[in-house]
């Protein structure tokens, strides 16, 4: 059975790309998004890989992305008063760091000059299949109908639940994400970032071309908090906490010291998604972080969801039917992800070291990084990787 229609559920990152990559493959495919609009200003800022602009190119959105972005050449690690250059990759371009919010608009945009509906304010709630295609039905009491769907809708997947009820759902990394900027002037090349394990607590830093810091931490905490939760205590609040874990670190106890409360932004509980037993079923499959959301330590979930996505359309565009594309999918995308998530959980151990790792650290990191933690052992193959869209995707057998 041949797929000419696909209906793609999420419009973040994901989402806009699969539906630019199906309609590559020959695939008319339209996106619903739940939220009313892009949500400008909120977010925070992510980083783009190599690999992650490799696949954008596959789709022609690469330009877009770079448009929005700035590099990121330079990338230290600092353990107390020890730092450590990470040498950047040889022959592979630098990370592009950008805001959610501008990679959602050009995603969105380039997605849309393709000839690409996007419905804003469309909640998927179930899905009816019937023999010949899916109906999706959305909260607003409208349908819409396709040959598949296809579940862009991030870690919460509303899709991950109607492909498999007993699908584990997100788990806690014991941290909670923060990001602001600083008054203080760090002494710091321009698009160098500073990856810093504090005595308490990991945090991260970069100077603002424009003057002031931009910082990021990851505050060690026991309970999950909702976002509603997290953002209900004060920021300045927050500040106080954030201090005390940082008290002692530099220059993280200054750079919390010279931020206003109203730049502080929660980005809340970071979750991950455990190895998830089925990615598909009759004709919905799920791409992106509603299928394998590594941790926010990888730098790779986005790219990872790029990539996914235009191998999704690869594959249909190849295989006769979902059935067949949907396991080849699988089989591309499983180990490669899997492999990341391995990477991202190791970094969070030791973003949350307990007493005796904490004390072992400033010996084993410098250590790590010169053998398991090299650069080209340990992100190399994620960061070299180039999707070849013409190639075509052979029907292997598991
Ligand atoms: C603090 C933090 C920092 C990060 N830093 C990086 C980084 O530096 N580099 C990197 O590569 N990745 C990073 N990530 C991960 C990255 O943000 C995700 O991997 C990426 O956004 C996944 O894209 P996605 O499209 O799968 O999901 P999302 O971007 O979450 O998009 C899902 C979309 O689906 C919509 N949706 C949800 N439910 C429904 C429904 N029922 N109906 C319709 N629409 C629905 C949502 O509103 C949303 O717009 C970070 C994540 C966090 C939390």
């Amino acid at each position: 059975m041949t797929v000419r229609t696909a209906l793609v559920i999420g419009g973040g990152v994901a989402g806009p790309v699969a539906a630019m990559a199906l309609r590559r493959a020959g695939i008319d495919a339209a996106v619903y998004e739940a939220y009313p609009a892009t949500a400008d200003g909120v977010g925070g800022s992510l980083a783009i890989a190599p690999n992650g602009l490799a696949a954008l190119r596959a789709v022609g959105a690469e330009d877009a992305v770079l448009a929005v972005s700035r590099p990121m050449p330079g990338m230290v690690m600092a353990i107390g008063r020890r730092r450590t250059a990470i040498p950047p990759l040889p022959g592979v371009p630098a990370l592009r760091l950008l805001w959610r919010a501008d990679l959602h608009r050009a995603l969105h945009e380039r997605a849309v000059s393709e000839g690409v509906p996007i419905e804003h304010g469309r909640r998927l709630v179930a899905v009816d299949e019937t023999g010949s295609g899916v109906v999706a039905r959305f909260a607003d009491g409208t349908t819409a109908a396709a040959d598949i769907l296809v579940g862009a809708d991030g870690v919460h997947s509303t899709v991950r639940s109607l492909i498999d009820p007993a699908a584990p759902g997100p788990r806690y990394t014991g941290l909670l994400g923060f990001e602001s900027s600083a008054g203080l002037d760090v002494p710091e090349d321009d698009g160098t970032i500073v990856y810093s394990f504090g005595r308490r607590g990991f945090y991260l830093y970069r100077r603002h071309p424009g003057g002031g810091t931009e910082w990021g931490a990851n505050l060690p905490q026991e309970r999950p908090l909702t976002p509603a939760e997290a953002r209900a205590v004060p920021a300045a609040e927050w500040l106080r906490v954030l201090a005390g874990v940082h008290a002692g670190d530099d220059p993280g106890a200054e750079l919390i010291r010279t931020t206003s409360p109203d730049r502080l932004q929660v980005l809340g509980s970071l979750k991950i998604m455990p190895s998830l037993p089925h990615w598909h079923r009759g004709r919905m499959v799920l791409v992106g972080d509603a299928a394998h959301a590594p941790s926010n330590s990888s730098g790779q979930g986005a790219s990872l969801a790029i990539e996914s996505a235009v191998q999704l359309a690869r594959c249909l565009r190849d295989l006769p039917g979902p059935g067949p594309a949907f396991e080849a999918y699988e089989r591309l995308r499983r180990p490669r992800v899997e492999r990341v998530a391995a990477r991202a959980s190791r970094i969070n151990h030791a973003k949350a070291p307990g007493p005796v790792a904490r004390l072992l650290m400033p010996v084993l990191m410098p250590l790590a990084m010169r053998t398991v933690m090299a650069p080209e052992r340990a992100v190399g193959p994620e960061q070299r990787y180039v999707i070849d869209w013409d190639a075509p995707v052979a029907q292997t057998q598991p």
